[in-house]
């Protein structure tokens, strides 16, 4: 990252470079860009949390798996809760696992466990499958030196770091996702940003929680000191801008989100859950469909989350004439730049899983050219652009002067902020997606 000093150079422009980039896009036909994602791989739809039998879900990993076909997803992820009674249990399942890959060709199927983070949360441990024989066997190592739950005198920050970068010298490397972040009012801005600088693995953290079906969505009632509840179904620490997650992109800081069911129980069946895919999806660019590339767009921050279908297509990149980055990737470019954003989404026709079809209302552009966080910019039918099915948006910054990231999110609401979600809230009511960051920097 630049010094505060070109990001405060780089303020100035910013702020005329709104008023430019208006009167531009009203002046001016959008062309249609092909973008990365068009060309270089495919986008996949699934879900990196959800539990069994083994653990305290309510179903066995065969019938979760006919059920998430249900829904559209190319991949799931079973993570059962680490612990002395799981261990044996979620070791055995890997078998039937493999057994079910073998049936289902079309469904990618990772395993591995949630994690109980020394002095933390749980984190979803996501095992890229090899042909090695040492796979289980180091995950079993690696949860028997670090679940919390096994190793109580062990509880602290410290503890969790050292584990971190013991995981980060596995092969293959796990993926590590802190799950449910502000559920219990566990973590610091100081403690989430010594995770992220604790080598590659831990990659992110929720941007939404699973259990929306809970009438506090989320499962996140508030209850304990510094917890939060949900807004518009995200944890506070994403919805917040400004909040958390924008203080470390606002770093440089590489952290990404993410969302998924935590499945554990249909709330037909009296659980707090939808089944993988049918309220929440992560869309994840991979360069083909595989456990790598899927687990390398995951690590590189190259998905978007959404619920209740909102959109089924989110096309989001900056240009400087010479280069272009998607989501995750970083723009490298020259001081006094114009950089052009183009956002092109698809809101589907068709009807969601609560059998309603929501129209996207707004799209806003969420960046730190201006100095602090902010939404510089909400587009609404009255901006974008239909291009085919596509709605199409753009914003320019001109004459860039220092480093800075963008992210966009939208809604079916029109709040500008996502309200605190009350108690009884219908999930279906209150959707949201979330890209994440493109990080742009000049010399
Ligand atoms: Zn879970």
């Amino acid at each position: 990252m630049k010094t505060k000093l070109a990001i405060r150079l780089a303020s100035v422009v910013g702020v005329l470079a709104i008023v430019l980039s208006s009167t531009m896009l009203l002046a001016a036909d959008t062309p249609t860009p092909t973008t990365q994602s068009e060309a270089g791989g495919i986008w996949l739809v699934g879900d990196h949390h959800m539990h069994t039998r083994s653990s305290d879900g309510s179903h066995y990993v065969t019938y979760d798996i006919e059920h998430s076909t249900d829904y559209g997803l190319d991949f799931i992820t079973v993570t059962n809760h680490g612990g002395q009674a799981n261990q044996p249990l979620i070791d055995e399942e890997y078998d039937i696992i493999e057994a079910l890959r073998k049936q289902n060709p079309d469904l990618l199927i990772f395993h591995g466990f949630e994690w109980n983070v020394p002095s933390g949360e749980h984190a979803t441990f996501l095992v890229i499958p090899s042909a090695s024989e040492n796979d289980r066997a180091q995950v079993n190592e690696f949860m028997s030196l670090y679940d919390q739950s096994l190793n109580p005198e062990a509880n602290t920050e410290e503890k969790a770091i050292e584990a971190l970068e013991y995981a980060e010298q596995m092969n293959p490397q796990p993926i590590i996702i802190i799950n449910h972040p502000s559920r219990k009012g566990k973590y610091s801005t100081s403690e989430i940003r010594a995770y992220a600088e604790a080598g590659d693995v831990a990659i992110g953290f929720e941007g939404a929680p699973g259990h929306q079906a809970n009438p506090d969505r989320g499962s996140y009632p508030a209850e304990e000191p510094g917890s939060s509840r949900t807004y518009g179904g995200y944890d506070k620490m994403t919805a917040e801008v400004g909040g958390l997650w924008d203080t470390l992109l606002d770093e440089g800081i590489r952290w990404f989100i993410t969302a998924n069911s935590d499945f554990h129980t249909h709330f037909t069946e009296g659980g707090d859950d939808f089944w993988p895919g049918q309220y929440t999806k992560m869309y994840v660019f991979a360069s083909e469909k595989s456990y790598r590339a899927i687990a390398e767009g995951i690590a590189a921050g190259k998905v978007f989350t959404v619920s209740g279908d909102l959109i089924d297509k989110l096309d989001f990149t900056a240009s400087n004439g010479n280069a272009q980055a998607m989501m995750g990737e970083t723009l490298l470019g020259r001081s006094g730049d114009d950089v052009k954003v183009t956002i092109r989404v698809h809101d589907p026709n068709g009807l969601n899983n609560n059998y309603d079809n929501p129209a996207l209302k707004q799209v806003q552009l969420i960046s730190n050219a201006s100095g602090d966080p902010e939404i510089v910019r909400v587009f609404t039918s009255a901006d974008w652009q239909r291009d085919g099915e596509d709605l199409v948006m753009t914003h320019t910054f001109n004459d860039v002067g220092g480093d800075f990231y963008l992210r966009v999110r939208g809604s079916n609401t029109e709040e500008l902020n996502p309200s605190e979600d009350p108690y009884g809230e219908s999930a279906w009511n209150d959707l949201w997606f979330y890209s994440n960051p493109i990080f742009i920097e000049v010399d």
